[in-house]
């Protein structure tokens, strides 16, 4: 089976992609947020992730939440900027970046996002980056989808649901919880 490395940012938006993959490759879920704000919400987000991972046996690498001054280093300037704008394409490569550097450095035949599977999250600016990256990480394949599409969000609102899984009403940062960005 390949291996495939997807970053993840919580449950709500995971579980559906998590469910499907894990069928079809050897799956490694790679928890990897500093943009989240404050802890105790990234913590949060982070168990719920966790719980599903456990109950599947699918491995998860819990990556560096230390990195928000890098984070906050990356968006500085971009503070008000709207949702979907300049510092959410900043968040989004950020985030990016590690993933593909993780699956490359570690073997992994793909690595992918879930993140085009929230609601105000372009899918078309996700799959730039992605492809982007693909010039420069060439040992691993970038696995472009978007998550909103072929009932996956559906699936998702009822394993949600079913599972009762803590669900956040903001992105992540906060700027998005000052806001009521929803992500
Ligand atoms: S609103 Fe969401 S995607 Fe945009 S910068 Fe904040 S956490 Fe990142």
């Amino acid at each position: 089976m390949q291996k495939f490395l997807l970053h993840t940012c919580c449950a709500p938006c995971s579980i559906a992609v998590i469910d499907e993959l894990k069928n079809q490759y050897d799956l490694t879920v790679f928890f990897y947020n500093p943009n989240i704000y404050p802890e105790e919400e990234y913590l949060k987000r982070k168990q719920e992730v966790v719980k599903i991972c456990q109950e599947w046996g699918v491995p998860i690498v819990d990556h560096d939440y230390n990195e928000t001054d890098l984070w906050n280093k990356a968006v500085l300037g971009f503070e008000e900027e709207p949702e979907g704008g300049t510092r959410c394409a900043v968040c989004l490569r950020f985030r990016m970046a590690k993933t593909v550097e993780y699956a490359q450095l570690h073997g992994f035949n793909y690595w992918g996002t879930s993140l085009t599977s929230g609601r105000n999250k372009s899918a078309a600016v996700i799959g730039g980056i992605g492809k982007a990256f693909g010039k420069i990480h060439k040992k691993t394949k970038f696995y472009n989808v978007d998550w909103k599409k072929g009932g996956r969000q559906e699936k998702a609102v009822k394993l949600v649901v079913e599972r009762q899984i803590y669900r956040q009403n903001y992105c992540g940062c906060k700027f998005s919880m000052e806001k009521n960005y929803e992500g």
